[in-house]
């Protein structure tokens, strides 16, 4: 993602395109219309300038619950609403909302080149294969569709039958993830060679100049979770470290989101002392095993929600006493 789609986004004709949905009230800043999941009249509102600096739908029928069918939250972006009422992939969603607002939409380029090891030559690129094929299952499982377009299968070698995920940090190329396609795969993750992984993180492919909400998780594949959500998030490849400190405040984030591995608790409170003179931090209520790609976009959606603002170690160990946490 990058300009282009930001500004077909702001350009996306609402009006026209829902009124194949449903029937629309009023068309200024806020777009009124019956929600086409629940029915309900009236209650769906498209604003176009959201305190997120981008527009979001939110439906308060579906958003009591009982009503959504389990199709969305009752709030999301606008692209999550045209691929919830037209159905198909990310990148036929993203494609559609370039056409219909005009602004064409950019080729995808490889990254620069760097000291970081390159994509290497004889890896495939996940969009040529067959819909069929473990690696684009195994993605499409993991709430990751939208990284086919980016991603490619090597065979043989190194990384055989391992997806190559490039990484990016703001942008700039600093090497990849090579992760297993299959459970029994040992290690899971192999990272390119000459990869920074001590300092720098992942910036998730879709994350805007515009968003001041930073999900911080400890993966490739648990902050591309939150790609549907309004919401930034960056992968420190594995569990935080102090060094990654600066990557994550030159974000720019005004709240963070410690979205660490539940067993990662006793780490957490020396993570947040870092960053608390420079952004409001939240921690979720993740429980047990859970991690933020197992939970999926919805997990992740109400965990945001759920989360508990701290400013002192104090609220740190209330919550942790709440939620029944080994202290
Ligand atoms: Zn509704």
């Amino acid at each position: 993602m990058g300009p282009e789609l930001d500004k077909a986004i702001a350009e996306f004709p609402i009006r026209s395109w829902l009124e194949k949905f449903t029937r629309i009230y009023s068309a200024g800043n806020v777009i009124y219309a019956d929600c086409p999941v629940c029915l309900g009249k009236k209650r769906l509102g498209i604003y176009r300038t959201s305190r997120l600096g981008f527009p979001i739908a939110v439906c308060g029928r579906c958003k009591d619950g009982g009503h959504n069918q389990g199709r969305w939250t009752g709030s999301t972006t606008l692209p999550s609403l045209v691929r919830l009422l037209e159905g198909g992939s990310w990148s036929q969603t993203f494609k559609l909302i370039h056409s219909l607002s005009g602004v064409s939409e950019p080729p995808w380029e490889r990254p620069a080149e760097t000291k970081a090891e390159k994509i290497p030559k004889d890896a495939f690129p996940l969009s040529s294969l067959q819909p069929d094929a473990a690696a684009i299952q195994m993605l499409q499982r993991r709430h990751a569709a939208h990284l086919i377009s980016h991603s490619y299968l090597v065979i043989g070698g190194k990384y055989h039958e391992r997806v190559i995920f490039p990484c990016n940090y703001q942008g700039k190329y600093t090497g990849f993830e090579a992760k297993g396609t299959f459970p029994a795969q040992d290690p899971k993750s192999l990272f390119g060679t000459n990869m920074e992984t001590q300092q720098a993180v992942y910036t998730a492919v879709g994350n805007r100049d515009d968003c001041q909400d930073l999900v911080i998780t400890e993966s490739v594949l648990d902050a591309e979770t939150f790609h549907t959500l309004p919401t930034n998030a960056a992968g420190c490849y594995g569990s935080f470290k102090e060094a990654q400190v600066e990557s994550i405040i030159r974000l720019g984030p005004a709240r963070i989101y410690w979205f660490l591995d539940a067993d990662a608790w006793s780490k957490l409170w020396p993570a947040i002392c870092h960053l608390l003179p420079f952004a409001e931090n939240y921690v979720p209520p993740m429980k047990g095993k859970e991690d933020p790609n197992s939970l999926g976009p919805d997990g992740c959606w109400n965990y945001l929600n759920e989360s508990r603002k701290i400013e002192a170690e104090l609220d740190l160990i209330g919550f942790g006493l709440e939620l029944g946490r080994d202290l």
